[in-house]
């Protein structure tokens, strides 16, 4: 299940350039962190634990709650937001994504496209910028991937 999220949203690079791969929400990260987080939890029994105040039945409500969010199917898929900007200036052109542009100086989305590569560069995620062979950033993302936090629980044997 956790590989079949993956394995979904992998090849997509989003028309801004993020790499739907690398999104916790969309590759499967958080529902399988979250899931693993609630099995520690009841496993160590932490409820007798909890200070008195804190209300543990709601907690595991929230928890069950996350892991039925539903899995983005990427942004090539239908995921992302709705009207993008991006995503209609660039399939006019013709292009795959905005790093491709010839008249990038002239944009007239460059505020939102900066918007939506910063926000996902803060939150980790990867973002292809320059015109470089989608393929081989993809296999060395997905290397990088492997080792890092939290992406790497995906696969944990
Ligand atoms: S901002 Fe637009 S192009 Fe970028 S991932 Fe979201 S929907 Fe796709
Ligand atoms: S004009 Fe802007 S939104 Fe359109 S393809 Fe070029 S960089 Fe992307």
């Amino acid at each position: 299940m956790r590989a079949k999220a993956f394995e979904n949203v992998k090849n997509q690079i989003g028309y801004c350039g993020i790499w739907c791969g690398s999104c916790v929400v969309g590759n499967g990260t958080l529902r399988e962190l979250t899931k693993k987080y609630e099995t520690i939890i009841e496993n160590y029994d932490l409820e007798g634990w909890a200070p008195q105040d804190f209300d543990f039945k709601e907690f595991e409500k929230g928890l069950a709650s996350i892991q039925t969010i539903p899995l983005c199917p990427g942004c090539l898929k239908g995921g992302g937001r709705s009207n993008c900007e991006m995503k209609s200036c660039a399939t006019n052109k013709g292009i795959t994504d905005c790093s491709q542009c010839d008249q990038p100086k002239t944009c007239e989305n460059l505020e939102i496209l900066q918007k939506m590569r910063t926000g996902a560069s803060d939150a980790g995620l990867h973002v292809k910028t320059k015109d470089i062979d989608p393929k081989e950033l993809i296999r060395n993302w997905t290397k990088e991937l492997k080792t890092k936090w939290p992406c790497c629980i995906l696969f944990l044997k």
